[in-house]
């Protein structure tokens, strides 16, 4: 089960900016979720908080009943090899094959010199090229991963995150840096891998028509508080 249950969580940055106030919300395994709102309301220190790739520093967090807020190095990778990640930059390594980058989505379940060596087993790779198929890119397999278009890396992004077979994929403004068909095409993406593998998808979106479309459920977040959480259709009335 990876159910996400925030309870008071809140994040002070080092310099003592609040970046979340008071966050109490359960996510439900398999939701498809947006978060919305202004630049600088909270969206990705919110997600950031998921993977505790940013600490929250009041409340409770916990991921399939596994306690973010207090967990050891050991217990944190645990659950990152649980949750996905997907960044509006891709984040792919530019020079090396599209394959490869899928295949650091398996870092988390193979031992260091694997990646060192390049000794994936073959298990790794099947797991890596389904990835590929999934987002409809596997024709791209050797290519170098800065051949690709925009919309291109960002779907090996997915399929990155795919290999690593999480239950939580959380994207951080995947479609920020693409153009309108493009952030369809890779929003399709998401909501079908939500659809078909009841993976639970959180996606941060500037933009409210986005997150209409492709979200179960909408929160809306200013200044670090969650000011909207609610269908589509609540959003209209809200508006
Ligand atoms: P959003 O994703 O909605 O644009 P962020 O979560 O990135 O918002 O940031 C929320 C607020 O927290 C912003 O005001 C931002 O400047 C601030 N912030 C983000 N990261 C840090 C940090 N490391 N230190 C201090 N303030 C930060
Ligand atoms: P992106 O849009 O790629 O997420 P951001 O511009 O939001 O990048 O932030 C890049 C990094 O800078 C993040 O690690 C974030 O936490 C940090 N950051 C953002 N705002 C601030 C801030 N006001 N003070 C310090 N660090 C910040």
């Amino acid at each position: 089960d990876s159910e996400i249950v925030f309870d008071g969580v809140g994040v002070a940055y080092p310099n003592g900016f609040h970046g979340l106030r008071e966050v109490s919300l359960t996510i439900p395994a398999g939701q498809m979720v947006g978060v919305v709102g202004l630049s600088g309301a909270g969206k990705s220190t919110l997600v950031r908080t998921i993977n505790g790739l940013v600490p929250a520093t009041e409340g409770t967090l916990t991921v399939g009943g596994r306690n973010v807020t207090r967990a050891n190095g050991r217990q944190l990778r645990a659950i990152r090899s649980d949750v996905g990640m997907v960044f509006q930059g891709f984040n792919l390594a530019g020079r090396t094959t599209v394959l490869n980058n899928v295949l650091m989505g398996r870092l988390y379940e193979s031992p260091w010199w694997r990646t060192l060596l390049g000794a994936w087993r073959k298990d790794d790779v099947e797991l890596a090229m389904e990835a590929l198929e999934r987002v409809e890119i596997v024709q791209k397999a050797y290519s170098r991963a800065s051949e690709l278009s925009g919309g291109q890396q960002q779907r090996v992004g997915i399929a990155r995150a795919l290999a690593q077979k999480p239950t939580i994929i959380l994207a951080d403004e995947p479609v920020a840096s693409l153009d309108p068909p493009t952030s369809h095409v890779v929003m399709e993406h998401l909501r079908r891998i939500n659809g078909d593998l009841g993976v639970t998808v959180i996606t941060n979106l500037h933009f409210l028509d986005l997150a209409r479309k492709y979200s179960d459920r909408l929160l809306g977040l200013r200044a670090g508080e969650v000011v909207f959480d609610g269908t589509g259709a609540d959003a209209d009335e809200a508006v």
